[in-house]
């Protein structure tokens, strides 16, 4: 049996994963099995309602078979998956379970839903979910026609992403183990260390920021959460923390780094909210604004504005470099207003030709410099009054600082969909 649910947290606190190991739990107690890992996954990142993440959790359930493998802990004791399932259960006894857990954990500013069901969801509702705005009464119609069993809480927003996550299949994925407790102290320097010497992992520490992201950014019943590309390198990873004991820990199989936010598109394309991948040539040259953002445009027969925020610290150094003409690919979530990409990472395809004046024509009656008319009139000699145009200066090519390939905004900034560097050269 899938079971989807989502929005079981809110933006004052409370965490949708943990909901999701006090569900795991309540099944392991009534003699039900978790088949493969539970999921997380996340949805479009631009989305102005979202919670903190916008993340989505499916759990399979049933009596489970085959390989019995340990994904995690909670007070002492193992939490365990199987590869396969044998029977589904009872689904009133199921939906019954899931009503009681979430009612118990649900805030009141939280617009909690779950679907139960035993069949898999189409794969483009998840596709569209990630990506695009889904409405609610799209999903209520779907349900509904299905004779899916769900249930919501207030408005039934939570019915989207819980309906998405169901819909999902891992054709990239990467795994986060997520850790919760609360005592918090935590040695940097094993962080520092388990980065090193785990290559699976991604995203653990910002070297240059002096950044542990493994911790939450905000108020959170999560203590850590160490993402990876292999399931049994994070236990590893875990076991190399020098930290407080965790109430429990557990593994979760997601769709973090893996880009399924974006779509290719042309600038007359693209809409708010979305995520884009667009290729184009820097038209207006970056420039600093206050706040300490830096923006720019880019071309392709339409123009758009792009944007390398504050938060993204050196990447803004990167950007400032751009020349007009450049050809870049940029990737990132729109933002509505102002009409902007927010860059998540770029890959710059070739660099325009820079040149800059460094002497003003000769004359070649007199061999003098000649003199400029202004900004944009040419020139003229002081002495025989002969003219030149502008080209006629003289001009060197000068050396750019960056060189084509990717860039993206450092550890401290990056987005849980982002698919980080290290993942794409793999
Ligand atoms: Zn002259």
């Amino acid at each position: 049996m899938w079971i989807g649910t989502d929005d079981t947290d809110s933006l004052q606190g409370g965490c949708t994963t943990y909901v999701a190991t006090e569900l795991i739990l309540k099944f392991m107690e009534n003699g039900y099995d978790l088949i493969g890992f539970p999921r997380l996954v996340r949805l479009n990142p631009n989305i102005p309602w979202k919670t903190r993440g916008n993340g989505a959790i499916c759990l399979k359930v049933g009596k489970g078979g085959g390989k019995r493998i340990r994904i995690g802990e909670a007070e002492g004791n193992e939490i365990v998956s199987y590869s396969r399932m044998k029977s589904q259960g009872d689904i009133d006894e199921i939906v019954s379970m899931v009503d009681d857990v979430i009612s118990q954990h649900i805030r009141k500013d939280a617009d909690a839903a779950f679907v139960v069901s035993s069949r898999k969801f189409p794969y483009a509702l998840y596709r569209k979910a990630v990506r695009e705005i889904v409405e609610i009464e799209e999903i209520k119609k779907f349900l509904d026609e299905n004779g899916i069993a769900h249930k919501y809480y207030r408005k039934g927003r939570g019915l989207i992403g819980a309906s998405a996550a169901i819909s999902w299949r891992p054709v990239d994925r990467t795994y986060e183990l997520i850790a919760y407790g609360s005592s918090r102290w935590i040695d940097k320097e094993s962080v520092m260390e388990m980065d090193r010497k785990c290559s699976s992992t991604f995203n653990n520490y910002d070297y240059r920021n002096d950044y542990i992201a493994i911790l939450p950014k905000a108020k959170s019943p999560v203590f850590y959460g160490i993402r990876g590309d292999d399931a049994e390198e994070l236990v590893k990873a875990r076991e190399m923390l020098r930290k407080a004991e965790e109430e429990r820990w557990i593994i979760f199989e997601t769709n973090q780094g893996t880009d399924e936010h974006l779509q290719r598109k042309k600038i007359g394309e693209i809409k708010p909210y979305e995520s884009v991948i667009v290729r184009g040539r820097v038209k207006k040259e970056p420039k600093d604004i206050k706040g300490g953002h830096v923006i720019f445009s880019i071309y392709d027969g339409e123009e758009m504005e792009c944007a390398a925020y504050e938060p993204t610290k050196e990447f803004r150094e990167v950007v400032r470099e751009l020349k007009e003409g450049d050809e870049i690919v940029v990737y990132g979530g729109v933002r509505e207003k102002p009409f902007t990409i927010n860059i998540e990472k770029m890959e710059v395809k070739k660099l325009a030709d820079v040149y800059e004046k460094i002497a003003n024509p000769l004359c070649i009656k007199c061999g003098k410099r000649m003199k400029s008319m202004g900004r944009g009139k040419g020139y003229r000699c002081q002495r025989c009054g002969a003219r030149a145009n502008e080209n006629e200066a003289v001009y060197k090519r000068i050396k750019r600082k960056i060189k084509p390939g990717f860039y993206e905004v450092p550890v401290i900034a990056r987005r849980h969909l982002a698919k980080p560097l290290k993942r794409m050269a793999s």
